[in-house]
């Protein structure tokens, strides 16, 4: 068993009750209060760190909209924009694995895992929005304007940066989530509010900590832990914040989008999944129970654009089935520290149990469970699950588990599987395996989502915009189109 040494600066990190950052101070909660955090893969506590209070919000919204409106960044050039998310990007690099091993306590994914996606993921990131800053453009227009017949004009389009922008992220992946709204604000010229999830605010502060060591100026990023009914709340409402981005459940961000919409804040939302896995009957069949699996237990089941409902041609259900059951009972479950473990636990003992409900609604409505099933601790561990004779109209089926839970589905042909494909509210991802060009450029078009992914499956790169249809959300992040989203237009017409 290969246990990772904590490295020293993971545990002094931790041992110093880490505490926000608002304007240029490490502050407390003005009232003093705090919230533990817990270990998931034990149930210990961690640390403690503030709960922000609605002045506390307030403050950073503040500190914020101060840095945007009358401070040296607000005149910063393009350069000077790409290279300081570049130094920011080499200073990650720097801390890496203690970035990662601070995920990996805080949220139980694996450290060494934690370190190749998560860490670098966000890396990478930042330094291709780091590309994008100097390439913001706008254009120049010949305009007519009728109602002025003998007057000449220049007139041309500036793209500027939105403003103040509140950033609420959900826990499944809490760096890479805080960059993918870090590094679009940063590249525009935007200062930012960070409202980490509840159970995991520890990398959003080591980067804070990294955002002034590169040298950003006080206000341009600010961090508010605490929880998403005071902070983020707080945050929403606020009128000095420009725009509002928020990862989360489609609950949440409903009444997100509904707040901004009362105030015309500008609002990105990337919220829940149920994204399928469509096995065709020519597909590589040993890949494709293998990516399904992966598509389903990486990180838990925690991942918005999880494939968690898998669809099989009939002929190779039971074998695909099996497979994956076979893959499932193979996995090693146990602390992320561990680098031998397959998967570790749930966030918390409140996700455990949710996922545990699902389980037991498959169970009592007299569906099978093909492996798994089966929950322990200490910790918040639930086994590898997949989910058998189930009605696509079941809970299980229609709505997020977010945990490691599959639930499977034959199909008979391409246009059963479309259906099924679709009869869902979300559409944030799905996959189909299948090497037949002619039915994978068939199909593409009439998935209702924002990604299709063809023999693989949550595969991302920052140059893809991703994001949701339907009830996935609002928006997309990366690519050129997080830029458009952190930018406004304005129109300029001069008379000669
Ligand atoms: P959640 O909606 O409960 O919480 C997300 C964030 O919102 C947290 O920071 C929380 O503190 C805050 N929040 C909660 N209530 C709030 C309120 N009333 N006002 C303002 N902020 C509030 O979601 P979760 O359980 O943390 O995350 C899981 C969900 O996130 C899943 O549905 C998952 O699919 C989704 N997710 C989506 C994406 C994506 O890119 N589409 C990525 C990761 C996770």
């Amino acid at each position: 068993m290969a246990i990772a040494t904590l490295l020293p600066a993971t545990t002094a990190f931790i041992q110093r009750a880490p505490r926000m950052l608002i304007g240029a101070e490490w502050v407390e909660a003005a009232d003093g209060q705090t919230m533990p955090l817990r270990n998931p893969a034990t149930g210990e506590q961690l640390c403690v760190v503030p709960r922000a209070t609605v002045d506390d919000v307030d403050r950073a919204v503040l500190a914020a909209r101060q840095a945007f409106d009358d401070s040296p960044w607000s005149r910063t050039r393009p350069r000077e924009r790409q290279n300081l998310l570049w130094k920011l990007a080499d200073l990650m690099q720097r801390d890496a694995e203690l970035l990662a091993q601070l995920e990996c306590l805080n949220n139980g994914k694996s450290a060494a895992v934690a370190q190749v996606m998560d860490v670098q993921l966000a890396i990478d990131f930042l330094r291709y929005m780091a590309g994008w800053a100097t390439k913001i453009e706008g254009s120049s227009v010949e305009v007519s304007v009728p109602l002025m017949p003998d007057q000449q004009f220049h007139s041309f389009i500036r793209r500027e940066a939105v403003g103040v922008v509140g950033a609420i992220v959900a826990w499944n992946f809490p760096l890479l989530l805080a960059c993918w709204k870090l590094g679009p604000a940063l590249a525009t010229g935007c200062t930012v509010v960070l409202k980490p999830a509840d159970e995991t605010p520890l990398t959003a502060l080591k980067l804070a900590e990294l955002v002034q060591e590169a040298g950003y100026p006080d206000g341009v990023l600010n961090v508010v832990t605490g929880t998403g009914i005071t902070a983020g709340a707080a945050l929403t409402h606020n009128p000095r914040v420009d725009k509002l981005t928020f990862t989360g459940s489609t609950a949440v961000g409903k009444e997100i989008g509904k707040i901004a919409m009362d105030s015309m804040t500008r609002v990105t939302l990337e919220l829940g999944g149920k994204s399928p896995t469509i096995v065709m009957a020519d597909a590589d069949l040993g890949s494709a129970a293998a990516g399904a699996a992966s598509a389903i237990f990486f990180n838990q089941g925690q991942v918005c654009c999880a494939g968690s409902r898998l669809y099989v041609q009939r002929k190779h259900f039971d074998k695909v089935v099996a497979d994956i059951a076979g893959i499932a009972n193979a996995m090693k479950l146990g602390s992320g520290l561990d680098a031998s473990v397959d998967m570790g636990p749930l966030i918390s003992a409140r996700q455990q149990e949710r996922v545990w409900r699902y389980i037991e609604m498959g169970r009592e409505s007299g569906a099978t469970i093909a492996c798994g099933g089966e929950q322990f601790g200490p910790g918040y561990f639930v086994k590898p699950t997949v989910i058998v004779d189930v009605d696509q109209q079941h809970s299980l089926v229609q709505e997020e588990i977010f945990g490691p839970v599959l639930v499977a589905i034959p199909f008979d042909d391409e246009a059963d599987a479309l259906r099924m494909a679709n009869d869902s509210p979300y559409g944030l991802g799905a996959s189909i395996w299948s090497n037949d060009l002619a039915a994978v450029h068939r199909m593409i078009p009439r998935i209702k989502s924002g990604s299709v992914w063809v023999n693989c499956h949550s595969a991302l790169d920052p140059a893809l915009p991703f994001g949701g249809y339907k009830m996935s959300g609002v928006g997309r992040e990366m690519g050129y189109a997080a830029i458009e989203h952190y930018t406004e237009l304005k129109s300029v017409l001069i008379k000669l």
